[in-house]
C-alpha cells in the first residue's frame, strides 16, 4: 500500500488468475489452455512477421484480421471488434455497453472476472443463482437490468445452453445488451453467431470469442466480439479512448493464420473432446461425479473426499488443478482436459490418493 494510491484502487478486489508455475515437469491442468500447440501455420506466420517492420506501428484497426474473422463466421467486418485477449474486450464491454442505472445480471457461479470489472467501473450487479443442477435458467433473467452476461458453456461448470435458449432470452430482453462469452464453444456447444448473420442481426446481442483456448494461443493475447455494427462502433469508441493498438503485428499475423486453419481446430478439439469422455468415465469408476461438460474442462467431485484435500494431494504430486472456495462448489475440482497421458497420470494419482485415505 502507498499513500500515492488513488481512492479508486483501494477498494478493488483484483481477479486472481490460475497460477503459472515455472517448475518443469508439471501436469498443468488448471487454466484451460490447450495441451496441443497452436496451428503450425500460425507459428509460421508469426515467424515471417518477425522482421525490421516491427519498428512500425501495427494496423490500429486490424483490418485483415477482421476480414478473416468476418469471412469465417459469415458476417460483415463492421460486426467484428478486436482486443488484447477477450479479457480486454470484456473490460470495454462492461464500460461501454453494460454500465447503466439497472444492475448487470450474471450467474452466481461463473467467470469470476465479471464482478471484478463491475467494481473497477462502478457498475451495480446482481448474481443470479444457478438452478440446483448448476444450470443457467433463463426465466430467472426476466428482471429490469442494465445488461446480461454469461459464458456459454458456463465456466467453471462446463454446462451449455442451446441456441434456442439464447433466442428465448433475447425475445424477453430487448432493452439491454445480452453478452454471450463463447470462450469454450468449440468443444461441443452451439454457437449463437448464426443469430448475427444477415439483415435480422439483433441490435442487442454480442458474442465474445478468444483465441486462448481452442486455438491454443493464450500467449498471443487475441480476443474478439461479434455483434451489430452499432454495438461494435460503441466498443471502438472505448478502445480508441484507451489504446489504439491493442494487437501487435505478430498477434495480427498469427491470429489470421490460426483463424484460417479450421482443419487444425477441428482435429485438436475433437481430440480434446474424446479425452474428456475417457476421463469422465475413468473418474466415474473411482466414484467421482462430474457435471456434463461442453468445454475443455470438467467440474467434478467425490462424495467422500473434500475438494481442498484432493487439490493439495494432487499438487504434492506435481499435478495442478483448480479449486474454488466458492459456495456450492467448494468440494469440486475444475480439471482442464490435457493430453491422454496427462489425464492418465491424473487418474493414477487420484487412485493412489483415494486408496491411502480408505
Ligand atoms: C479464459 C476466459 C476468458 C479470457 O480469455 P483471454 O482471451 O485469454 O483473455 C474469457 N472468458 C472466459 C469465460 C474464459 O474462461
Amino acid at each position: 500500500m502507498s499513500r500515492f494510491w488513488s481512492p479508486a484502487i483501494h477498494n478493488l478486489t483484483p481477479y486472481v488468475p490460475g497460477e503459472q508455475p515455472q517448475m518443469q515437469r508439471l501436469v498443468k491442468l488448471n487454466t484451460n489452455e490447450s495441451p496441443y500447440g497452436p496451428s503450425p501455420k500460425a507459428l509460421a506466420a508469426i515467424a515471417s512477421q518477425t522482421n525490421a517492420d516491427l519498428r512500425l506501428y501495427p494496423d490500429p484497426e486490424s483490418t485483415a484480421l477482421k476480414q478473416a474473422i468476418a469471412q469465417l463466421h459469415g458476417l460483415d467486418p463492421r460486426q467484428v471488434f478486436l482486443g488484447n485477449g477477450s479479457d480486454e474486450v470484456l473490460a470495454h464491454v462492461f464500460l461501454g455497453l453494460l454500465k447503466h442505472k439497472d444492475p448487470v445480471l450474471f450467474p452466481d457461479i461463473t467467470y469470476s472476472f465479471y464482478p471484478v470489472y463491475c467494481k473497477l467501473f462502478g457498475i451495480d450487479y446482481t448474481a443470479v443463482p444457478l438452478d440446483p443442477d448448476f444450470a443457467i435458467r433463463i426465466a430467472d433473467y426476466n428482471t429490469p437490468n442494465g445488461g446480461i452476461i454469461f459464458p456459454n458453456p458456463n465456466a467453471p461448470t462446463g454446462k451449455a445452453l442451446g441456441r434456442s435458449d439464447i433466442e428465448a432470452l433475447l425475445s424477453k430482453n430487448r432493452q439491454s445488451v445480452v453478452v454471450i462469452d463463447e470462450a469454450y464453444v468449440d468443444y461441443g456447444a452451439q454457437s449463437s453467431i448464426p443469430l448475427l448473420q444477415g439483415s435480422h442481426c439483433p441490435e442487442n446481442l454480442l458474442v465474445v470469442h478468444t483465441l486462448s483456448k481452442s486455438r491454443a494461443l493464450a500467449g498471443l493475447r487475441v480476443g474478439f466480439a461479434l455483434g451489430h455494427p452499432a454495438l461494435i462502433e460503441g466498443l471502438e469508441r472505448v478502445k480508441n479512448s484507451f489504446n489504439s493498438y491493442p494487437l501487435g503485428r505478430l498477434a495480427q499475423a498469427g491470429a489470421i493464420a490460426a483463424i484460417e486453419d479450421q482443419e487444425y481446430l477441428s482435429q485438436t478439439t475433437a481430440k480434446v473432446m474424446q479425452t474428456r469422455e475417457d476421463l469422465v468415465s475413468a473418474l466415474g469408476a473411482l466414484g467421482f461425479e462430474t457435471l456434463p461438460s461442453s468445454a475443455n474442462f470438467i467440474l467434478t467431485h467425490h462424495p467422500q473426499y473434500a475438494g481442498e484435500m484432493l487439490y493439495q494431494r494432487l499438487r504434492e504430486r506435481g499435478i495442478i488443478v483448480r479449486h474454488f472456495k466458492t459456495a456450492r462448489i467448494e468440494n469440486f475440482l475444475r480439471i482442464t482436459i490435457g493430453t491422454d497421458e496427462q489425464c492418465k497420470e491424473l487418474v493414477a494419482a487420484l487412485t493412489e490418493i483415494l486408496s491411502v485415505r480408505n
